[in-house]
């Protein structure tokens, strides 16, 4: 009997004023981006790490830590597909993931569908997205930063 695997993942970063906003894939004109080694995008970086997490891979930091010139600037997309491929090497299909996106800006309701899309593509398998706030309470709250928190499916292929 195949037992699927789940795994977790979670990220946070800084919104720097002025910088793209790379999210959930996608570019979100008119919105601030957020700092970081990557494009910042923390959906994509939470979804990594669930998925190296359910494979038992280890996590994010560890495939493309900061002490990796090599990734310096990497796309959050770049980092699925590479993720994706981990996965598959070490002999596990991957089932599906979700990711919750939590903050203020941009508002992801209008192109959760295109999101699920891209990144379903990206690791080929079904991808959720869904989106909440805090309320106006803490960093998310504040419009300190952004923060997402996915998890992941994946079988053993044999
Ligand atoms: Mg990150």
């Amino acid at each position: 009997m195949r037992i699927p695997r789940v795994g977790l993942g979670t990220d946070v970063h800084p919104i720097e004023p002025g910088r793209p906003c790379w999210l959930l894939g996608l570019l979100f004109d008119g919105a601030d981006g957020c700092a970081g080694h990557s494009d910042g995008d923390v959906a994509a970086h939470a979804l990594c790490d669930a998925l190296l997490s359910a494979a038992g891979l280890g996590d994010l930091g560890g495939v493309f830590g900061t002490d990796r010139p090599e990734w310096r600037g990497v796309t959050g997309s770049h980092m699925l597909r590479h993720v994706r491929g981990l996965v598959l090497e070490a002999g596990f299909e991957i089932g599906n993931a979700t990711v919750q996106v939590i903050g203020n800006r941009p508002k992801i309701g209008p192109r959760r569908d295109e999101a699920q899309r891209v990144l379903s593509e990206l690791i080929g398998a079904p991808v959720s997205v869904s989106a909440t706030t805090t309320d106006g309470l803490g960093l998310t709250g504040r419009g300190e930063g952004l923060a997402a928190i996915a998890s992941a499916l994946v079988v053993p292929a044999e």
